[in-house]
């Protein structure tokens, strides 16, 4: 008689918030130790979204006071390097 192996499945958990694969729509896993599930990934997407946002609204604010010395046409007097800088932020904001 063959032994029938007993293969043992471990259900995958949550590195991040412990759920069991079971428990979640989606896991995704790096390795066999490490995985995530797919309401830690919309967690973190909505983290990733705040400080995008924050991020963006820094570079709004940097922008509207690059602009105003624009009319004030101070810019003339910086050296090139800066005028590039100050072109390539405002590209990013917008
Ligand atoms: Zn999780």
């Amino acid at each position: 008689m063959d032994e029938v192996k007993e293969e043992k499945k471990v259900e995958m958990v949550c590195s991040f918030c412990k759920k069991k694969q079971s428990e979640v729509a989606v896991m995704i896993a790096s390795d066999s130790k490490t995985c995530i599930c797919s309401e830690c990934v919309l967690l973190s997407v909505g983290v990733i979204f705040e400080h995008v946002e924050k991020v963006r609204k820094q570079i709004d604010i940097i922008t509207d006071s690059l602009k105003r010395i624009e009319v004030l046409d101070v810019t003339n007097q910086f050296p090139q390097e800066f005028k590039d800088l100050i072109r390539q932020i405002t590209k990013i904001g917008g």
